[in-house]
């Protein structure tokens, strides 16, 4: 089917109850991915799709298999009646709740029912809900085999293995564990693989497990979307911060991501940016579970303006119309600015990425620009004498008023954090967005009430598993039946 032909869910095939839970969501045009990827997989197909998040890739993998996996439903409440037939694979928790959440979304209509399991609290907690059965399981891999070796799931029914953001497993080490769960899977199964950049290691991949594969792509791999204006400026690394805190005064009104390397740069300038009174959280693997959804309910409630964010904590984070999207630290993987700027521009809307390159960086740069094959305008970074003027989002009024704002930062302790900001509902704001990568006309779903109605985790204790994955992706439980 080409990107060009305009589908409606309708002719789509899909099951009544699912068109009446996508009528729910205001979804009206299937976007290019759904256009393409939801006949194919209702085919029972395996699909290797580049899509990255924010192309309407959950629905993309989740709608045809609810509308397979319906005809098994069962309003029983034997446990017996619910085996996990889908598993879906993210690779950090919040994509996990994300994806969860969707399904849920889609299933609602149906007695389908599904589950998010990921790492950090105590695993007890999950398992009375896994044996009262599910047919969808959303798990990071960690905290998967976790459950397999306490034998609190059974995946000897699995029909369907949908891996999200590999190339982000992959980058993440889970490697050796994805090849333990593949090995516990029945062979007869769908598999679905999506990915936002194609490497090799994502092709090995793609061969070890996916069964004569159609390929679907909405855009270039490893291309940057051309909504998105990239401009690079070359700064002295001791005048990075300075020129940051300039930017930031500069785009005022524009909320933004800044992107470091490391949780420890992230706190840093999380830090320093609070003392230069710019309203901030850091976002990262040491942050509790709590904390991260407060940073983001926060940004996303407009009450900070900017998040300091590792590579790993700022994926799946599904924030509509995020204008602006500064790299503070190049990564030395390219692909990562792939994504790291694919926070922005998304829903069709423009964005903007700067990157701050300094004398060590350029290496990297060059490699980036490579990768997309695109070279960036650069400039020399001219240093103000007079940054004084502040941010005027409404979160400075906020600082005023809350408490948490005056205190220092404090990077991991829950005590500290600011105050839950009540999420956006789905009736105070929702956003047309109108060509979202070829959709027309719908009305985007806010996700923050989900995360408004998450109870607090509890701080995580440290998880088993891969080390690098370890590094920035600690993990905490959650759920939700
Ligand atoms: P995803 O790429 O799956 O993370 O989806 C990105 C956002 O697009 C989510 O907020 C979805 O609710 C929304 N979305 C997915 N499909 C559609 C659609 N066909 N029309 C409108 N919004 C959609």
């Amino acid at each position: 089917m080409s990107e060009q032909t305009i589908v409606d869910f309708r002719t789509l095939g899909l099951a009544e109850p699912l068109l009446k839970a996508i009528d729910d969501s205001g979804y009206t045009t299937p976007t290019p991915i759904q256009a393409q990827a939801i006949p194919l997989a209702l085919q029972g197909r395996d699909l290797m799709a580049g899509a990255q998040t924010g192309t309407g890739k959950t629905a993309a993998f989740s709608l045809p298999i609810l509308h397979t996996l319906l005809p098994l439903a069962s309003t029983s409440t034997s446990p017996a009646k619910h085996p996990i037939r889908a598993l879906v694979l993210a690779p950090t928790r919040e994509l996990a709740i994300q994806v969860y959440d969707n399904i849920k979304t889609y299933a609602k209509h149906t007695p389908l029912r599904s589950l998010v399991v990921y790492g950090g609290v105590d695993i007890k907690t999950q398992t009375p809900i896994l044996k009262t059965g599910v047919e969808i399981l959303v798990a990071t891999p960690g905290r998967l085999l976790d459950h397999v070796e306490q034998k609190t799931l059974s995946l000897s029914q699995v029909q369907f293995l949908v891996l999200d953001e590999a190339d982000r497993m992959l980058d993440m080490g889970f490697m050796p564990d994805l090849k333990r769960i593949l090995a516990l899977l029945p062979k007869q199964r769908q598999n679905l693989m999506f990915s936002a950049t194609f490497s090799d290691e994502i092709k090995k991949l793609a061969d070890a497990f996916l069964n004569n594969p159609t390929l679907i792509e909405v855009a270039r791999s490893n291309a940057t979307n051309d909504n998105v204006e990239q401009k690079a400026y070359l700064v002295n690394s001791d005048q990075k911060q300075r020129f940051l805190v300039q930017l930031l005064k500069q785009y005022a009104n524009q909320q933004v991501i800044v992107f470091t390397k490391t949780k420890l740069s992230a706190s840093k300038l999380a830090r320093a940016l609070e003392r230069d009174q710019i309203p901030c959280s850091a976002i990262h693997g040491d942050k509790t579970q709590k904390e991260r959804i407060e940073a983001l309910d926060a940004f996303k409630a407009g009450t900070i303006s900017a998040l300091v964010a590792t590579d790993v904590a700022a994926r799946g984070l599904d924030i509509t119309d995020l204008p602006l999207v500064i790299n503070y630290e190049i990564s030395t993987a390219p692909e990562d600015y792939v994504h790291r700027i694919g926070r922005t521009g998304r829903a069709g809307a423009k964005g903007i990425a700067i990157s701050l390159i300094d004398e060590d960086e350029t290496k990297y740069f060059d490699e980036i620009e490579k990768l997309i094959k695109k070279q960036i305008p650069k400039e020399k970074a001219t240093i103000n004498t007079s940054t004084s003027r502040p941010r005027t989002s409404n979160a400075k009024a906020a600082r005023a008023d809350d408490g948490w704002f005056q205190q220092p930062y404090q990077p991991t302790t829950t005590a500290a954090a600011p105050k839950q900001v009540p999420a956006k509902s789905s009736t105070s704001k929702r956003k047309v967005v109108a060509a979202l990568l070829g959709g027309f006309g719908f009305k985007a779903t806010p996700q923050a009430r989900h995360q408004a109605k998450r109870g607090a985790a509890k701080p995580r204790q440290p998880a088993e598993g891969n080390a690098l994955a370890e590094a920035d992706s600690i993990e905490s439980v959650s759920i939700q039946a």
